[in-house]
């Protein structure tokens, strides 16, 4: 068992004051580590892989709010899509698409964040700019009624530039701000995911209302 007991009890201080909220990442954990944070009142937890999520929600309190913080393929959306609480990496009209069918399959509304490229790294997922204006322009012709568009995710560079780190979560929180401002009755942003072990502290300065937190609670991982 090798859960951070003292990090989790200094980190729930330290943000307290700024209404963020905590995804403990249990991504390649197991689930004893899980219950011993749900013992101390943890209810929103990260997964990064389908299965790996499908076969820790099976077993584990039916009261924890899982995150799909991974990239999500379509044909496995079907997986999740009866007990997901948030989809935080949807980067495309297809996707949404398939989001959009499970949730109605399932008689559920899905709660889904944008995902952003904000990194210099080519590697991650999300949307650019110009990419994020096109989905908003289709999404104009094609109604999701299952679904909650209700912000944007976003991973800065792995980078000890944290200037650079910075500049990137300003660039992401002035995006956000801007959509909201479109005012567009299917968008219900409120949340900005962004901030993880290594950068949470800057993320909350430059408006971050949801870190996603892995190895400071749970030690650092293998390789899955
Ligand atoms: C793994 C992961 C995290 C947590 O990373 P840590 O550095 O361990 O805190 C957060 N967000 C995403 C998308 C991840 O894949």
């Amino acid at each position: 068992m090798a859960i951070a007991q003292q990090e989790y009890t200094d980190l729930l201080k330290e943000i307290a004051t700024s209404r963020v909220t905590l995804v403990a990442v249990s991504k390649t954990k197991p689930k004893e580590d899980i219950e011993a944070m749900y013992a101390l009142g943890q209810r929103d937890f990260g997964e990064n892989y389908v299965q790996e999520l499908v076969d820790k929600q099976a077993t584990l309190p039916s009261d924890i709010r899982w995150h799909f913080i991974g990239h999500l393929q379509s044909n496995k959306v079907k997986y999740i899509a009866p007990f997901v609480h948030l989809i935080h990496g949807v980067d495309s009209l297809k996707l949404l698409k398939e989001i959009q069918k499970q949730a109605a399959k399932n008689g559920r509304m899905i709660n889904v964040l944008l995902q952003i490229h904000i990194a210099t790294e080519e590697t991650k997922f999300g949307l650019d700019e110009v990419e994020l204006e096109q989905l908003l322009q289709e999404l104009i012709r094609e109604p999701m009624p299952n679904i909650r568009i209700c912000g944007m995710m976003g991973m800065a560079s792995f980078s000890n530039d944290l200037s650079l780190v910075r500049a990137e979560f300003q660039q992401l929180h002035r995006l956000f701000l801007k959509v909201k401002e479109l005012e567009r009755p299917e968008l219900k942003l409120e949340i900005l995911s962004m901030g993880m072990s290594a950068d949470y502290k800057i993320a909350i300065e430059e408006g971050s209302t949801m870190i996603r937190i892995g190895s400071r609670l749970f030690g650092a991982r293998g390789t899955p």
